[in-house]
């Protein structure tokens, strides 16, 4: 059985850089190429029908079923010019991930043959048989019809001879299915939230636009490895390994020099992502070994969330082509870092401005506290939902762990904003001091021009202010992003609406309006100040201190969820039109049920792995050792004989005790399954299998590692940590 472990590791180790196909033209000739972009719809629609869908994805207006038709046969001349030969409507559904259902641009002519078809009712709306896709209880099989609708604000584009239109997924009944359709319904709610904001010192601003620049973290192992490890292949992490004497602890990793068959990997990606319009930027190792990332420049949240998902499916396609395995689980391997996906997220207005960013004029600078504020003020009143976001059955061995942000929210602003938010909520005077810039005349709202350096990063925080913009850091590496934007966004939205009807109240009362959002922005700072914590996130202390200040600093990942359902989390996703409860609560269940299953295919895994691969290497092992205490007794006698066959009588019991709690626990395991498979209620099963399942799987781990450690290198079944880890 090793045999196959050994093969791998020769296999991998004597592979070279596969030659990518570089495009001939510039990058500024094939960008975009597989894009159903502006050029292409003026290209191939009539100059009419081009003016009025633009303005419907500029103005978010309706299509009507002609337009619909013309766009729909511009786009499939396109496509077929292009070598499509199918179509799909691409939709996010609550599993991780995209779906897609082809179809051939066919159609019967009426005379035995086929003519190519696609019309504004394919291209407009489909009825995917959803049954099959997670809706927490919304759609009992008799009415398992689901619709994809078009999202027009996303364009069409091209993979595998596929032309695939971005869809938003809901049920018969209206209630959204899937991501996207909550994502959109949250960029519009803090587009008018943040409007009405913006226009207290621009008038003339008529919409904010939220900005997403995401960091896709992933891990690449050798394709030959990844195949003699069924954990990898089942479960997208090792379920077992013990550490390699060299990890991360040189430090040499992070930015150091790309391995040839990586880069050229990366490179093949480059093109792919430019040809598909993704603009994709920078590239670099990361911490861990064979840990990499990939960052885009940021672009309006839908679509650039449309593009990280384009990525997450084509960065395992191009992988392959390079004998690769791409790893996008949050933590592939313990004892080294874990995978995230930081979302940088910011506001921006129609005129240019971001709002985070600090500007030149005291005026735009009370915008971007006010805009800073605001966000603390949310962020800290939905703490809890925050992490309820961003937590999974496998972003919960990221979060916390040394590395990870731990799994509670706090926000970090860097000590110029600080002593900025200090200063604003101390002095009752009108003036605040500046380091090292002297004083400054507040005259109420005279803020003076700020110089927020970026430079103040500190990688602990889950949620940190970084000079125009805040990034989310504790979003998986696996994740749709969608699931932590929607709750900011909504968050944020709402909190920017009581802000609003706050500060007009006082106007109405005559107060000057910079002297009413003056002292809300106080107000807030002062309530929301629990949120902010700039020292070290991952020390015991803080976990004392965020109790202490009434932050949620639950462990277990099922009970995270119950934050979706709290009163206070109900009424803000209603107010702002994001979520029903009915909504909620199946989405609740979906969550539940996903991490009930994937907690209980580790499980299986390991125990397959743990008695069928595990205990025979190391039974094998122990044999071979009795076989030599056996034989040393029988050719040394007495005293002499004890002491040369001790050490081996040691190994022996030892790897006789590790096999025992292993199969104990692994017994044990699988009483913990058959009962957590009896509750029905999908709350009580997830608590179930964190609670029961989880520790005997880490006790089974413990051991396994250990043996692994004592048991004969040749007879070790499956590839180890050091030759998964380093490619050569
Ligand atoms: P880091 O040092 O954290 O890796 P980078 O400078 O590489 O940061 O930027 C990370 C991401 O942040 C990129 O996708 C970049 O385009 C994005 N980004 C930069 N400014 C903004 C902004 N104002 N809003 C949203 N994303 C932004
Ligand atoms: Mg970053």
């Amino acid at each position: 059985m090793s045999d196959l472990r050994f093969k791998s590791v020769e296999e991998a180790s004597s592979r070279k850089p596969i030659k990518v196909n570089i495009p001939a033209e510039r990058v500024d000739k094939y960008y975009g190429s597989k894009v159903f972009n502006r050029q292409k719809m003026f290209e191939y629609l009539p100059k009419d029908t081009y003016e009025i869908l633009v303005d419907a994805i500029d103005n978010k207006k309706p299509l009507s079923r002609e337009v619909a038709d013309s766009v729909a046969d511009g786009m499939k001349r396109w496509a077929i010019d292009c070598g499509a030969r199918h179509y799909t409507h691409w939709f996010h559904p609550l599993t991780d991930g995209t779906a897609e259902k082809h179809d051939a641009f066919i159609d019967h002519d009426g005379k035995g043959g086929v003519v190519e078809e696609f019309s504004g009712k394919l291209l407009v709306q489909q009825e995917p048989d959803a049954s099959s896709f997670p809706n927490g209880g919304i759609r009992n099989t008799f009415e398992a019809r689901g619709y994809s609708a078009w999202d027009i604000s996303s364009p069409a584009f091209i993979t595998d001879e596929t032309l695939c239109i971005p869809t938003i997924f809901i049920s018969y009944t209206g209630e959204s299915l899937d991501y996207k359709t909550p994502l959109l319904k949250s960029l519009n709610a803090v587009d008018k939230a943040a409007t009405k904001v913006a226009q207290f010192f621009d008038p003339e601003v008529k919409h904010v636009t939220c900005n997403l620049g995401w960091e896709q973290e992933y891990f690449l192992v050798d394709e030959a490895l990844y195949a003699a490890r069924p954990d990898l292949v089942m479960t997208g992490r090792t379920l077992m390994g013990h550490e390699s004497a060299k990890n991360q602890q040189l430090e040499d990793h992070y930015f150091g020099a790309i391995p040839s068959r990586v880069e050229a990997f990366m490179l093949d990606l480059e093109i792919e992502c430019h040809k598909l319009g993704i603009p994709a930027k920078t590239r670099h190792n990361e911490v861990a070994p064979n840990q990499f990332e990939l960052a885009p420049i940021y672009e309006e949240c839908n679509l650039a969330n449309d593009h990280n998902l384009l990525l997450m499916s084509l960065i395992a396609e191009v992988a392959r082509r390079h004998n690769f395995r791409v790893l996008l689980h949050e933590k592939p391997f313990a004892g080294i870092n874990g995978s995230g996906k930081h979302n940088n997220w910011s506001l921006g207005t129609d005129k240019g401005v971001l709002l985070f960013a600090p500007g030149k004029t005291p005026d735009q600078n009370l915008q971007f506290i006010t805009f800073v504020v605001n966000v603390m003020a949310a962020v800290h009143k939905h703490n809890a939902l925050m992490k309820a976001t961003i937590i999974s059955a496998t972003n919960q061995h990221r979060l916390g762990a040394n590395e990870a942000p731990p799994a509670i929210i706090s926000m970090f602003l860097g000590t110029q904003l600080s002593n900025i938010l200090r200063q604003l909520e101390e002095t009752d005077t009108e003036t605040i001091e500046f380091e090292g810039k002297g004083k400054y005349s507040l005259e109420l709202s005279q803020i003076p021009e700020l110089s927020i350096d970026n430079t103040d990063r500190n990688r602990t925080s889950p949620f940190a202010f970084t000079g125009n913009r805040f990034e989310y850091r504790a979003v998986g590496s696996s994740a749709n992003c969608a699931a932590a934007l929607i709750a900011l966004n909504s968050a944020v939205a709402d909190q920017l609406n009581i802000f609003t009807d706050k500060v007009n109240e006082q106007i109405s009362k005559g107060v000057d309006k910079k002297k009413a959002i003056l002292t809300e922005v106080k107000k807030l700072i002062t309530q929301s100040k629990a949120i902010h914590f700039d020292g070290n996130g991952y020390s015991d202390e803080w976990k004392i201190e965020a109790k202490q200040r009434g932050l949620d600093v639950e462990n277990s990942a099922p009970l995270m969820y119950d934050a979706y359902q709290r009163p206070e989390t109900v009424e803000m996703f209603a107010r702002t039109g994001v979520y029903t409860k009915k909504e909620l609560e199946a989405r609740n269940e979906v969550k539940w049920e996903m991490y009930t299953k994937k907690i209980q295919i580790e499980s299986r895994v390991l125990g397959d792995l743990a008695i069928n691969h595990i205990i025979p290497a190391a039974t094998r092992y122990q044999s071979l050792l009795l076989d030599n205490v056996f034989k040393i007794k029988q050719l040394f006698k007495g005293e002499k004989a004890d002491t040369i066959a001790r050490q081996d009588m040691a190994s022996i019991e030892h790897i006789a005790d590790h096999m025992a709690s292993i199969r104990a626990n692994v017994d044990l395991m699988l009483d913990a399954r058959k009962k957590a498979n009896k509750l029905d209620n999908q709350r009580e099963k997830a608590i179930a299998y964190h609670d029961n399942v989880l520790p005997l799987m880490e006790k089974i781990r413990y051991s396994i590692d250990k043996l692994e450690l004592m048991v004969d290198n040749e007879i070790w079944p499956l590839p180890k940590y050091r030759e998964l880890l380093f490619i050569r």
